[in-house]
């Protein structure tokens, strides 16, 4: 090979690495990348508290949107849009929701000024062939949404739209509806459940120094697990061992469903990866994953 050649050689393998490599990272010069593939993610939100405090949990995210590509939109599953049928909220400018009580006036100052997705929720009603997906106007972010996204991206510089719990469904029902999601991923969107690995508010303990209350570390520990071995059985409530604790760790299921969207919408090949494990208030798991 001549000097020349080299030349051009080297320079069109750095030059392909290094767009590799921004592309990856989701930076180009024209934004955002719509063709990269975004991981789906589950997090743990608890008390809406934590959206006026800094600590270990809001420092987690803050930091590790950093690592990820920047998305080209979010579809937020929370556990605070619970509804009649499935809804995927469809406007130009959400609302901010302060969907909570008895909280200091500061937090129901927040504001969380994302553009809609309007498009994206077209999508989704295209996207989801087992029933009828209804575009809702009605409802915002509430703050299964807006307290995380605050501190990943503070800015609200990303349009977010959310999709309902529809209470008529299953869990298989909820995962086979995750499933047909996927394809959002390809084109930047960052699915993102809101929830909580345990959640039962009646036995919280409200100290911040309240340790890990047994229970809902055997309830924790089993999901892990069943996460890592991707045992449905487990993640669909299925194993007759662990009926009781499912009663305490979820009287009602709305804040581990949210755990399923990003599970079902990710891929057999796919592993999760555990990016932040604490206790909030003695039983309130704030484990966060990702998937992809
Ligand atoms: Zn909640």
């Amino acid at each position: 090979m001549g000097t020349m050649n080299r030349r051009i050689f080297l320079g069109s393998l750095i030059g392909g690495t290094m767009t590799g490599l921004l592309v990856k990272a989701g930076i180009t010069q024209s934004g955002p990348q719509k063709s990269v593939r975004m991981p789906t993610m589950f997090l743990g939100h608890g008390s809406p508290m934590n959206a006026i405090q800094n600590n270990s949990f809001t420092e987690f995210l803050s930091a590790f949107p950093k690592d990820m590509p920047k998305p080209s939109a979010i579809l937020s599953v929370s556990a605070h849009w619970e509804t009649r049928g499935t809804k995927v909220l469809k406007v130009d400018k959400p609302k901010t929701i302060h969907d909570f009580g008895g909280f200091p006036e500061a937090l129901y100052k927040i504001q969380y000024p994302a553009a809609g997705a309007p498009q994206i929720a077209d999508k989704v009603i295209d996207l989801v062939k087992l029933h009828q997906v209804e575009a809702d106007s009605s409802w915002g972010l509430d703050h299964g949404t807006w307290t995380l996204l605050k501190f990943m991206y503070p800015e609200a510089d990303i349009p977010v739209l959310q999709l309902s719990l529809n209470q008529n469904l299953t869990l298989e029902d909820h995962l086979r509806l995750a499933v047909e999601l996927k394809p959002l991923r390809d084109q930047g969107v960052l699915i993102m459940g809101s929830g909580n690995v345990t959640h039962n508010l009646r036995r919280v303990v409200w100290q911040e120094s309240a340790k890990p209350v047994d229970w809902a570390v055997e309830f924790d520990e089993m999901i892990k697990k069943a996460l890592l071995e991707k045992d449905l059985k487990t993640l669909l409530g299925k194993d007759s061992k662990s009926q009781s604790l499912w009663q305490v760790a979820h009287p009602s299921l709305e804040h581990y469903l949210p755990l399923l969207y990003a599970y079902g919408a990710s891929d057999e090949k796919e592993q999760v990866k555990f990016i932040h494990e604490s206790m909030e208030l003695g039983s309130l798991s704030m484990r966060s994953m990702t998937f992809g």
